[in-house]
C-alpha cells in the first residue's frame, strides 16, 4: 500500500465525527491493505512498535522540527517550524504546509506523492531509525526522517510527522480498532478482545483474524518475553467486597513499583533468561539484578509473575514508594544503588506456569500455583480468605501498623483481565484520594522564581479522541528545590511559548490530591479540583495512565 493512499484514508478517518463510520472507514483500511496489515494496523493508531514492545523512537520534538525543516528547503529553521507550531498548534498541520524537496515543482502536475513511498517503506525506515544508537546517532536520526519527508506529499507529510511525534490524534482509540477488526474480518467481539489482552499486538491480531480467523485468534496465548497489561483496582472498602462477592481474598497493597516477571525455558530442561516490565511493560530488567537473582534462586518453573518490588529499610520494613523509583529505571551506577536500597519482592499473581496460561482461572487458583511455584515465602503476598469484616479491618489495621499503604480486596473467583480497572479488584487507602494528571502546560515563576516553571497545568485523557482535556492547576506547596527538579523535568517537553505561558507535550505525569471535584466551565474537561495539592511525581506512569474524563465524571458523582 502507498503511504499517500493511507494518508487519504485516514484523512477520511479524521474528518469523520461518527462513532460507527468511523469503524466502518478503518474497517475499510484494513481490508484494502496487504501484507502491510499489521504495520496499518499500529500506523493508524499512532504507533510503529506493538503495545507490548518497550521500542521507541527515541526522538523529541526538536530533531523533528529539524528535519522538516531541512526537507522544506535552505530557507527554512527548525525555528521557523517551532513559529509556525505556536501559530497552527499541531505537528501535522505545519509539515503539511511545506512543499518538500522531491515534490517542488512538482505541484503543477497535480499535487499529490510521485514517490510512490510505501507503508511498508517508511515502516523499515522508522525502525532504522528506532535502532540507531551511540555516538552520532542524533544526526542518524535526522537523515533518516529528513529522507522521508523530502519524498512526502503534504498529505503524506501531515501523518508523517504526528506519527513519529506520536501524536497521531485522528479519532482512533484502541476500541476503534478492535471493532474495526470485527467488523473487517468478521470476528466475534470476543474473540478479537481476548486476542489482543493476551498478545498485545494489534497487528499480528488483525493479521491473525484475516488469516486464520476465530481458531487462529483461540489459539493466541500470553507468551513469555511478551508483557501484557497489568490488571488494575479501583477504590473501594470491604463492605462492598463482601456486598458483591461471597467472600473476599485480601492482600496488603504494597507501596511499590508494579513488576510483571517473565521467566524463560532454558535448553537443559531449567531455567532461561528473566526479564522483568514495569507497569507500562518498560523492560526495567538491568536495573534490578536483585530480583532477578531472587528469582533465579526460588522459581521452579518458566513462568509469567505480577507482584510489587518494595524498597525496605535495614529491619526490613517497607519505605515508601518514592525510595523504589531511586533504583527502578536506573541505567548508571545500577550497582551501587542495589547496595543503598534494598527491594523485597511480593509475588501475588501468576500468569502463566509452564506451558499454561491462567488468565481465565479464578484467582484463588492462580495464587494456589504461585506458590507452588516459588520457593521462597517471603517473595510471595499472603492471601487472606475471609467473609468476616471484623477480620478483614483486622487484617487493614495490620497492615498499616507494619507500614504498608492499604489493603487490596479481590474477588477470589475472578479471572486476570489485563488492562481492566473494574470491580474485581478493590484497594482501599485511608490516605486522601488521590488522581493521576498529565501535565500539559505551565506558567514560568515571578522575582526569584522566574526561571522556574512554578505553576502547571493539569489535564486528563479523552480516550475517543486520543487527546487531552484541562482539569486545573496545581502551584502551591512546592519548595523551591522541587521546583528546579520539576522544571528540569518538563523544560525539554515545552513545544510553544507565549509570555509567561507554556504548552508541554503531554509526558510527565503528576499524582494530585484534592478535597474536592466540582463541575467547572474554566476547564475544557468540564470539572475542576477543589483544593489542589501535589503529591507527587509518577515517573512509573504514562499520559496513557492518567485518569479519564469518564472516571473524573464518575469520581465527581460519588463524592
Ligand atoms: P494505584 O496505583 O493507586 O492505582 O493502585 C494500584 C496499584 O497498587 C497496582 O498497580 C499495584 O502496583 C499496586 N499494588 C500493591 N499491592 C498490590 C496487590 N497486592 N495486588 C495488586 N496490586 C497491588
Amino acid at each position: 500500500m502507498e503511504f499517500e493512499a493511507f494518508a487519504e484514508r485516514v484523512d477520511g478517518i479524521e474528518a469523520e465525527s461518527g462513532d460507527i463510520e468511523t469503524i466502518e472507514r478503518v474497517a475499510a483500511l484494513f481490508e484494502t491493505a496487504d501484507a502491510e496489515l499489521p504495520v496499518v494496523a499500529r500506523f493508524v493508531q499512532g504507533r510503529v512498535f506493538p503495545a507490548w514492545s518497550s521500542r521507541t523512537l527515541d526522538i523529541g520534538p526538536s530533531l523533528c522540527y529539524t528535519a522538516i525543516a531541512r526537507a522544506a528547503g535552505p530557507n527554512v529553521s527548525a525555528d521557523d517550524i517551532e513559529a509556525r507550531l505556536a501559530d497552527r498548534g499541531e505537528i501535522g498541520a505545519v509539515a503539511a504546509s511545506y512543499e518538500f524537496g522531491d515534490q517542488q515543482g512538482l505541484a503543477a502536475f497535480g499535487g499529490g506523492s510521485i514517490s510512490g513511498l510505501t507503508v511498508d517503506d517508511v515502516d523499515t525506515d522508522l525502525r532504522a531509525l528506532a535502532a540507531a544508537d551511540g555516538s552520532g546517532s542524533q544526526d542518524r536520526k535526522v537523515d533518516i526522517l529528513f529522507g522521508l519527508f523530502r519524498q512526502c506529499s503534504r498529505l503524506e507529510a501531515r501523518y508523517l510527522a504526528r506519527l513519529v511525534l506520536g501524536e497521531m490524534r485522528i479519532g482512533v482509540g484502541e476500541g476503534t480498532v478492535r471493532d474495526a477488526i470485527c467488523e473487517a474480518f468478521d470476528q466475534l467481539p470476543e474473540a478479537v478482545a481476548r486476542a489482543l489482552q493476551v498478545t498485545n499486538d494489534y497487528g499480528e491480531v488483525a493479521a491473525v483474524a484475516r488469516e486464520e480467523g476465530q481458531a487462529g485468534l483461540d489459539g493466541l496465548e500470553l507468551d513469555i518475553g511478551r508483557p501484557v497489561q497489568s490488571m488494575l483496582a479501583q477504590a473501594g472498602t470491604a463492605a462492598e467486597a463482601l456486598d458483591s462477592w461471597e467472600e473476599a481474598a485480601a492482600e496488603v497493597k504494597f507501596d511499590g513499583a508494579r513488576v510483571q516477571i517473565h521467566v524463560e525455558a532454558g535448553e537443559d530442561g531449567g531455567l532461561g533468561e528473566v526479564s522483568i516490565y514495569s507497569r507500562n511493560m518498560d523492560d526495567v530488567t538491568a536495573a534490578l539484578p536483585d530480583i532477578v537473582d531472587v528469582v533465579r534462586q526460588s522459581v521452579t518453573e518458566p513462568c509469567i509473575l505480577d507482584g510489587e518490588v518494595v524498597a525496605v529499610d535495614d529491619a526490613g520494613d517497607p519505605l515508601p514508594f518514592q525510595h523504589v523509583l531511586r533504583r527502578f529505571r536506573r541505567k548508571h551506577d545500577v550497582d551501587r544503588m542495589v547496595e543503598e536500597v534494598t527491594l523485597r519482592l511480593h509475588a501475588f499473581d501468576c500468569l502463566r506456569a509452564g506451558s499454561e496460561g491462567l488468565l481465565e482461572r479464578p484467582l484463588v487458583d492462580r495464587h494456589r500455583r504461585l506458590e507452588a511455584l516459588v520457593t521462597d515465602d517471603e517473595a510471595v503476598a499472603d492471601l487472606l480468605l475471609s467473609d468476616d469484616p471484623d477480620e478483614l479491618a483486622a487484617f487493614e489495621a495490620e497492615a498499616l501498623e507494619a507500614g504498608h499503604e492499604g489493603i487490596m480486596l479481590k474477588n477470589p473467583q475472578s479471572t486476570y483481565s489485563p488492562g481492566d480497572r473494574g470491580q474485581n479488584w478493590l484497594k482501599r487507602k485511608p490516605d486522601v484520594e488521590t488522581v493521576d494528571l498529565v501535565v500539559t502546560g505551565g506558567e514560568w515563576g515571578e522575582g526569584r522564581r522566574a526561571s522556574f516553571l512554578g505553576t502547571f497545568l493539569l489535564s486528563v485523557r479523552e480516550p475517543e479522541t486520543n487527546g487531552y482535556r484541562t482539569i486545573g492547576k496545581v502551584a502551591t506547596g512546592i519548595t523551591d528545590e522541587k521546583l528546579a527538579e520539576l522544571t528540569e523535568l518538563l523544560e525539554p517537553h515545552i513545544t510553544a511559548e507565549s509570555g509567561q505561558t507554556v504548552d508541554i507535550q503531554p509526558s510527565v505525569v503528576f499524582e494530585v490530591g484534592y478535597e474536592e471535584i466540582q463541575p467547572s466551565p474554566t476547564y475544557s474537561s468540564g470539572y475542576a479540583l477543589r483544593f489542589p495539592r501535589f503529591v507527587a511525581v509518577r515517573p512509573d506512569k504514562s499520559p496513557a495512565d492518567c485518569e479519564t474524563v469518564d472516571r473524573i465524571e464518575r469520581l465527581a458523582e460519588s463524592q
